[in-house]
C-alpha cells in the first residue's frame, strides 16, 4: 500500500476522504499567466498553486476553481494518466502539480 495518496486539506490539516474533497486551480490567475507569457503583457511569471481542500472548507472558495475530486486520485497508479490529461493543456507545467503529488505519498507514507 506504499503508493495510497492521503490529499491534506491546507485549511483545517486533517485528511481528505474519498469525494469531500478536491484538488483546485484558480482559471483567473491561470490565464493571467497566460497573458503574461504567452501574449507578452506586464507581469511576472509564478508558479501556479493547486489547492487541496475539503469542500467544506473551500471559504472563500477558489476563483473560477478548475477542480479534481480527491477520489479520483486514490493512488500513485492514478497519476500517469491524470499526468496526461494536464499535460495536454497549456498550463499544466505552470503549476506545483509534483509537489502537491509528492506531499500526498508523503502523507499516504506516514499513515
Ligand atoms: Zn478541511
Amino acid at each position: 500500500m506504499g503508493n495510497r495518496l492521503v490529499w491534506i486539506c491546507e485549511i483545517c490539516g486533517q485528511s481528505i476522504q474519498g469525494s469531500e474533497g478536491m484538488l483546485a486551480l484558480d482559471q483567473n490567475k491561470m490565464m493571467a499567466q497566460r497573458d503574461v507569457r504567452h501574449l507578452g503583457n506586464a507581469g511576472t511569471t509564478e508558479t501556479l498553486r493547486w489547492h487541496v481542500r475539503h469542500d467544506r472548507c473551500d471559504k472563500p472558495p477558489v476563483p473560477n476553481p478548475y477542480t479534481i475530486c480527491c477520489s479520483q486520485l486514490p493512488s500513485l497508479d492514478t497519476i500517469p494518466e491524470w499526468r496526461r490529461q494536464l499535460d495536454s493543456k497549456l498550463w499544466a507545467t505552470w503549476t506545483d502539480w509534483d509537489e502537491v503529488v509528492a506531499q500526498a505519498v508523503a502523507a499516504g507514507e506516514r499513515r
